[in-house]
């Protein structure tokens, strides 16, 4: 494929949006969630693991800890017992624990609405801080996970598979406003059609904008 302007692909990237926002109206983060905190802790633990067995632990966890401060009544081993089944539970517990600490002792129990902020958190990589911003406080954020990333680049809109580099690509050419939901609509094409190693492109909705079509 010839080099493709920064203009064709964002015009490109209008008819693809318009077919996913058609395909799945109801895209949205599969994480349950019912605060910004709640949201930024299953986000740690989706870190290699599904989201669905995420929703499973979080569900018990959530209903005992609602909050910073009651999950921060637990010791980092008894945070652990709590997302074994998430894996990398050492890591996680030690990341959450660590995190209440820190949201209690610098920002009252809040969670902070910036990036630089969210960033030097323990545990929250740029991808888990746009996870929060775009969901949790409607501040437009570009979430660059596996899904973004292998099917970003089957439609050539990038060549790249660092998230950052992904990130800045997709900011210029997705509208603002769809940062958010972009990531949502191609992790569900993601799971439906452009499935890893297996994409189904003859029923794919967006083969005639797809230079990688099989
Ligand atoms: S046409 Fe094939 S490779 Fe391209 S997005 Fe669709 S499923 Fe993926």
């Amino acid at each position: 494929m010839p080099l493709e302007s920064l203009n064709n692909k964002k015009i490109r990237m209008r008819y693809v949006l318009d077919k996913l926002k058609n395909e799945y109206p109801n895209s949205k983060c599969s994480l349950n969630y019912n605060s910004p905190f709640q949201l930024l802790v299953a986000t740690i633990l989706s870190a290699q693991c599904t989201d669905e067995r995420v929703n499973k632990v979080t569900f018990n966890m959530f209903k005992n800890y609602p909050t910073v401060f009651k999950l921060n009544e637990l010791s980092q081993k008894e945070i652990g017992k709590l997302i074994y089944s998430t894996g990398f539970y050492n890591n996680k517990s030690k990341s959450i624990k660590k995190l209440c600490e820190i949201l209690i002792s610098k920002y009252n129990g809040e969670i902070p609405k910036t990036m630089d902020e969210l960033h030097e958190l323990p545990g929250t990589g740029r991808k888990t801080a746009n996870v929060v911003l775009g969901n949790a406080f409607n501040i437009p954020g570009m979430v660059v996970d596996t899904h973004v990333t292998r099917i970003t680049n089957l439609l050539k809109f990038v060549k790249t598979i660092n998230a950052v580099k992904i990130e800045r690509e997709l900011e210029k050419i997705v509208p603002h406003e769809d940062w958010t939901l972009f990531s949502h609509l191609l992790i569900d094409h993601g799971r439906a059609t452009c499935i890893a190693n297996r994409p189904k492109c003859q029923d794919c909705i967006l083969a005639e904008y797809c230079p990688s079509k099989k």
